[in-house]
């Protein structure tokens, strides 16, 4: 039988109405909302057909939609993805708009925005991209055209590499400017550098970096001659956005800013505190990690979706710890987690499938650590400081040390590492690092090949006889 046209259209449009329902869009904001999910669709390459596998299984499978600080988060990714998909439509009304990649300052980014007052708009569009795909449509980064300008047999990086083709096929609209963050993040310059050769890009890009020359075990967030450089490439960054946006933006939105973004990141501290102290565990380690989002990015959508996200949340954990509930019974073992586990979450459920906790979220420096830092009258040095505290931006024993006391705060029973064996700074750097951290801590430390940016490329089968390992380990060990 060939279904009327209009009759076509009506399913297709239930399957978009559905999944905005299961996120908790209702009525008429539903309705409102269905149009920007239909372009966010199409700017993400997703069909009617992967929206139904999300619907069914993709987001059942890995993410807990009973508690509403769940489906929440899951709907601020959503919403921040459709001003992703905005951004070309924000620049042909004449509005700057100002990129970079992950990990950034969120501090500096969200500044412009509030600088803005509504006219500017920010955007890690590869990011978004990247995470929205793998972690509730089971879609790795590498989906996005027929011949892509990066081989992924070659370790590039997945998200790279998405931003790479999607720049290139014009998905990801030109912005006015790039800023692009290569202090943690070597290849994120080079790619746009590529860009530029394979297509002379008419967009601007400006680029801050300091040289990974500090010697072995200088506290970097401590060595003021470094921390004055590096504030003063994010003054000189800022000062050629400016001249590309028109939009000048002072110490006032730098602090408030920093306000709103130490405001999540404590919200995130007492959620990692809760789950990771309780037993049974409450949350899973993707469901943990999805909460941290925000650290390393800033959304054009602001921090209210996510804060809401985050205190709703936080009072369901409270409730299930009363209650004695968790995602496994009480004594399963608890592994720290290194990279993001959100973009393969595959991951955590084979673990969990094997009486193992992911947990931790993200090993990244605490709100509490964080807001030790905000002594100086100039938030560039702040910021600065700030982004030398992050273990993975500084020298291999200065991210032993801070590791290390990091893991300290909490009772675990070993730590995972892997996934970034294409990476040329962390990836290079860890292998050597957790020898040591684990010498230091007596935490059992584990490794898993692998590459978190794309979901697609790995599958549980290949990786299940070593994720198997590691779980009888820690219950043969009678750490569990
Ligand atoms: S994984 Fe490495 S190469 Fe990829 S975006 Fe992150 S820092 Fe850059």
């Amino acid at each position: 039988m060939v279904m009327p046209e209009s009759g076509a259209q009506n399913m297709r449009e239930d399957i978009h109405r559905e999944f905005l329902g299961l996120l908790g869009w209702q009525g008429e904001e539903l309705e409102r909302f269905l149009p920007d999910w239909r372009r966010t669709a199409d700017y993400l390459g997703l069909t009617d057909g992967d929206v139904r596998y999300a619907v069914a299984e993709g987001i059942p499978a890995h993410w807990d939609l009973t508690l509403a600080g769940v489906r929440k988060c899951i709907a601020a990714c959503i919403r921040e993805a459709a001003e992703a998909a905005k951004m070309g439509l924000y620049r042909q009304r004449g509005d700057p708009v100002l990129y970079s990649n992950m990990p950034a300052a969120p501090v500096c980014m969200y500044a412009n925005k509030l600088a803005g007052g509504g006219r500017l708009h920010i955007s890690h569009p590869d990011f978004i991209m990247a995470t929205v795909l793998n972690a509730f449509f089971s879609k790795g980064c590498g989906e996005f055209s027929g011949a892509p300008c990066m081989n992924a047999d070659c370790r590039h990086c997945g998200m790279n590499r998405l931003r790479a083709d999607a720049g290139r096929n014009g998905r990801i609209a030109p912005p006015t400017i790039t800023w692009n963050w290569g202090l943690h993040c070597n290849e994120a310059p080079k790619t746009e550098e590529m860009l530029r050769c394979i297509q002379g890009n008419e967009w601007n890009d400006v680029f801050i970096t300091i040289p990974h020359d500090a010697p072995l075990g200088d506290r970097e967030a401590e060595d003021e001659d470094r921390v004055d450089y590096l504030a003063s490439e994010i003054r000189l960054g800022q000062e050629q956005v400016t001249a590309c946006t028109g939009v000048a933006v002072e110490q006032e939105h730098l602090r408030r800013a920093m306000d709103e973004y130490i405001a999540y990141m404590r919200r995130v501290e007492v959620l990692t505190n809760l789950v990771v102290g309780a037993d049974p565990q409450p949350l899973t380690g993707n469901e943990l990690t999805l909460f941290g989002v925000c650290m390393e990015v800033s959304f054009d959508i602001g921090f209210s979706y996510i804060d809401d996200a985050l205190d709703t949340v936080i009072e369901e954990v409270r409730g299930r710890i009363a209650r004695g509930e968790g995602v496994l019974p009480k004594g399963a073992p608890k592994l720290a987690c290194d990279f993001n586990p959100l973009n393969v979450p595959w991951v955590d459920g084979a673990f969990r499938e094997n009486g193992v906790n992911l947990t931790l979220g993200r090993i990244f420096q605490p709100a509490s650590s964080l807001s030790d830092l905000l002594g100086d009258d100039d938030l560039y040095r702040t910021i600065a400081r700030q982004s030398l505290s992050d273990p993975n931006a500084v020298n291999m024993r200065d991210q032993v040390e801070i590791v290390t006391k990091l893991l300290r705060r909490y009772t675990i029973n070993g730590v995972l590492y892997g996934f970034f064996a294409f990476d040329r700074w962390i990836g290079a750097l860890q292998k050597t690092a957790i020898q040591i951290i684990e010498a230091r801590t007596n935490i059992p430390h584990f490794y898993l090949e692998g590459d978190f940016w794309d979901a697609d490329r790995y599958r549980p089968e290949e990786k299940m006889a070593v994720i198997r390992s590691i779980c009888n380990c820690l219950k043969i060990s009678g750490i569990a």
